[in-house]
């Protein structure tokens, strides 16, 4: 019969490998390296394409490894403590205008591990490069696909980059008017002092009339998730509910668009994204005259606050649902939650990676090899043992 690990032996274990041990929940960790593709901060490059309606993705069950070239691990080594010499705040160190909910919801699982993730993000481009990846993404995909079409658009700009998801937040704000569900609809605003991004999976009615929010999570394993990963999904959908009901109640305003994402209002939009307004009605040459446009259009619009929020688990291997669970919405915890999060963020606090309790998510992080948080929690444990054996 095997004994059960301590979290101290837990903490001290070599992490897991590619495979995924059956009837366990290790993927879970895997699940929380991965952000949606529409809230991740390759947007803020503001070239490419871009999409009329967007795509979103979750988990993964396989682990990628840091170990092995010794000579990786030191350059790896050396530009992490390049960026901890740095003595901006982690926003600006990591040269970000916002935050994406999806790093808001990893950042529960374990805050060291988002940040590990943006100190090394080959590591985080390598595993959205992975098949199981791949099949989430390919599955929220054939969902938006069942009720609307994604068309590409050529962005040349991050003001490009804005007017498109203005334009589909208007344009989705239209269809939910009309008593008609939606997919992907972008939603942001200024949360705790950060401007935070999001992508709803899903608005719709339901038979009472209320206005439902359903976000779609893919597994690698047909179980429903443990309580700590729940937790996070629990702050992601509630962090949705806020920014879009902030945006539908005129609480975003054109000054904090512009001042967080140092975006040029006179810039004229290139030739793609004005054909797009126009055919959503909109005749507009500029970023600022879009945001004027939408927030007038917004003034007159009547739309219901979110009455419930959803979650679905969808087996992976063959798009099954595992479960539905419906999320109870409680204002003062989103807020505390949050509250705590953003501090990281502003340079009130250090990162902090999982309490002892939590050691079996180590088992299948990336960053296990060379995480300083578990290696000196294995050793504060070793000497704890220790102390109380020589009582
Ligand atoms: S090893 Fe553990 S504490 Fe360190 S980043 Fe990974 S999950 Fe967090």
């Amino acid at each position: 019969m095997q004994r059960e690990l301590s979290d101290a032996e837990l903490l001290a274990a070599e992490p897991e490998c590619s495979s995924e041990p059956e009837g366990t929940e290790l993927c879970e960790g895997d699940d929380h390296t991965l952000s949606k593709s529409s809230e991740s901060e390759s947007d803020q490059t503001g070239h490419g394409t871009d999409k009329a309606a967007c795509s979103g993705h979750e988990q993964s069950s396989i682990q990628l490894s840091l170990s092995g070239n010794r000579t990786d691990s030191q350059c790896e080594g050396s530009s992490i403590k390049r960026r901890r010499q740095d003595n901006r705040i982690p926003l600006e160190r990591f040269d970000r205008k916002y935050l994406s909910v999806t790093d808001l919801s990893r950042q529960a699982w374990c805050e060291q591990q988002v940040v590990y993730g943006m100190e090394l993000p080959h590591i985080q481009q390598l595993r959205d490069e992975v098949p199981v990846v791949k099949t989430g993404s390919s599955i929220h995909l054939a969902r938006e696909l069942e009720i609307q079409d994604v068309v590409p658009i050529n962005i040349e700009s991050q003001e490009d980059s804005w007017g498109v998801k203005l334009l589909n937040f208007l344009s989705m704000i239209q269809f939910l008017q009309t008593g008609e569900c939606v997919r992907e609809l972008p939603v942001f605003g200024e949360l705790e002092g950060i401007f935070l991004v999001g992508v709803i999976d899903e608005l719709c009615y339901n038979s009472s009339g209320e206005l439902e929010l359903h976000e779609l999570k893919t597994r690698g394993q047909p179980t429903l998730p443990r309580a700590a990963q729940r937790k996070s999904y629990h702050l992601q959908v509630s962090v949705y509910k806020l920014l879009f009901e902030a945006m539908i109640k005129g609480q975003l305003n054109k000054d904090t668009i512009i001042h967080h994402l140092h975006l040029q209002t006179e810039r004229s939009f290139g030739s793609e994204v004005i054909a797009y307004a126009q055919k959503i009605g909109l005749s507009v040459n500029t970023f600022g005259g879009l945001l004027d446009l939408i927030f007038l259009n917004l003034m007159y619009t009547e739309i219901p606050t979110v009455d419930i929020l959803k979650i679905e688990y969808c087996y992976q291997a063959d798009a099954s649902v595992i479960g539905t669970e419906v999320v109870c919405f409680e204002e003062e915890w989103v807020k505390k939650e949050l509250k705590y999060y953003c501090s990281f963020w502003k340079g009130q606090r250090e990162a902090k990676g999982v309490d002892i309790e939590e050691a079996w998510k180590c088992r299948t992080c990336d960053f296990a090899d060379i995480c300083q948080w578990r290696k000196k929690k294995a050793e504060e444990a070793a000497e704890k043992n220790q102390a109380n054996h020589r009582k």
